[in-house]
């Protein structure tokens, strides 16, 4: 089976609105074995839409729009589609109804302009849209089935679980994508590629992709074919490969962050940790209470800039600062032992670079990021380990880097215990 994506919109041809539409839906026609011929970005034009979409139905049996089926003057998908086919646009007074009734739910008086969002094309399934006022649209045609979809990207998410993905089961089936996404942090692409190199050889290397961004690398397997074999393959795969990474491997799932795996561990040990915090200004913080649940774990944390709030709050000594700068080992130790003290916590992350762009120096460069982790080990010693990072780029980049130095610290210390 083929597929062809259109999406709609005068704002994608723009710079500032992505057609991110089409990137899901491409995932899901992959997953399901099913070819992408081609995107195609086009402005509200009913012409150029019409016109686009008798070109890519004559050479494709899925056809899916997205975009152009709201209420306002400039969406026309519905105008352009009916035109494309030569039908008619029929007024459906149920769509009206429910329509209306969105709107009472929600105490709002319905625009006279949404009217336009009951129309149906002639002959079109009508598929409900729970998320939104438009209803989705499904025209079968000789050849193609087209599926024209909301822009609203979470509307269309919502429909393409509950109606595209059924749809292409039913159809594709046998020779389905499936994939697994391996995660590891801190560890740089090409020594991923190097890490993992024998599995290429031995399961093909269009089967494994590497996905680097700053700090955070992606390998994704997939494996194609009948259902048994496919999960049978993919699982080898995914054993090796995870075999290959050893203590790099952070998560097996796409949608795990480091931040949720370390959760997962301290909450594993019952453990809690604080922050002491000063290039990241409360980075790390800020990631590990995004996570649900956090205060079973997380105690808090300090965001000290200055000095004298190194001092004052985490009781780092004077003469320590004076001696090294703030920018140093001792000075990073002193702070992850004071967050401990501070709020009781078994561990402390601490966080000392400089982000620049000013402030480097030729024995403290830009980029230049000292942590250190302490764990209590008894009222009075302390086992804490020290890391020293030089970490490339721009202010942002300096300080998510370091956020995800510090807690993939805490999660291989965590591992090791727990091992
Ligand atoms: P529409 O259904 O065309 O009125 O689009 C509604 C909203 O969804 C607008 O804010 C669009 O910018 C957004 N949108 C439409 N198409 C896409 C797309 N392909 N990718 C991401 N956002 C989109
Ligand atoms: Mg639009």
């Amino acid at each position: 089976m083929r597929a062809i994506i259109i999406a709609v919109g005068t704002e994608l041809l723009g710079t500032d609105r992505l057609d991110t539409n089409s990137l899901r839906l491409t995932e899901t026609l992959l997953r399901h074995g099913v070819e992408l011929r081609r995107k195609v970005v086009v402005g509200d034009s009913e012409s150029e839409i019409a016109a686009q979409i008798r070109l890519a139905a004559a050479e494709c049996e899925v056809l899916l729009v997205t975009g152009g089926l709201g209420p306002t003057a400039d969406d026309v998908t519905r105008e352009a589609t009916a035109a494309a086919f030569g039908r008619g646009l029929i007024f459906d007074e149920s769509i009206l109804k429910v329509i209306e009734e969105r709107f009472t739910r929600m105490h709002r008086k319905m625009a006279a302009v949404n009217r336009r969002q009951a129309f149906v094309i002639g002959g079109a399934t009508v598929i409900p849209n729970p998320r939104g006022t438009a209803p989705a649209l499904r025209l079968e045609l000789e050849a193609c089935t087209v599926f024209l979809f909301p822009g609203v990207p979470h509307e269309l998410f919502g429909l393409i679980k509950s109606d595209l993905e059924p749809w292409l089961r039913e159809r594709a089936g046998e020779v389905a994508l499936e994939s697994v996404t391996l995660r590891v942090a801190c560890v740089p692409e090409a020594d991923v590629e190097e890490q993992i190199a024998p599995a290429y050889a031995e399961f093909g290397r269009e089967t494994i992709t590497v996905l680097a961004s700053p700090g955070d690398v992606r390998v994704r397997l997939s494996a194609s074919g009948r259902d048994e074999e496919r999960a049978a393959r993919l699982k080898s795969m995914t054993d090796r490969v995870a075999g290959l990474l050893g203590e790099a491997l952070y998560s097996r799932r796409e949608e795990d962050d480091l931040e949720t795996v370390v959760g997962a561990l301290l909450r594993g040990f019952g453990a809690t940790v604080s922050t002491a915090e000063s290039c990241t200004g409360g980075w790390i913080a800020q990631r590990l209470t995004r996570i649900a649940g956090s205060s079973d774990y997380f105690l808090g944390g300090a965001v000290t800039y200055s000095n004298r709030l190194k001092e004052e709050l985490l009781d780092v000594s004077c003469e320590l600062l004076e001696e090294h700068g703030a920018v140093s080992e001792p000075v990073a130790r002193a702070m992850a032992e004071g967050v401990c003290r501070l709020t009781g916590s078994d561990f402390g992350i601490s966080v000392t670079g400089i982000a620049g762009p000013g402030g480097g120096s030729e024995a403290k460069p830009v980029g230049t990021v000292h942590f250190a982790l302490a764990h209590r080990e008894s009222a009075v010693s302390w086992a804490t380990v020290h890391r020293q990072v030089t970490v490339p780029g721009d202010r942002e980049r300096v300080r998510f880097f370091s956020s995800q130095v510090a807690l993939e610290l805490l999660r291989r210390h965590l591992r090791r215990a727990a091992a």
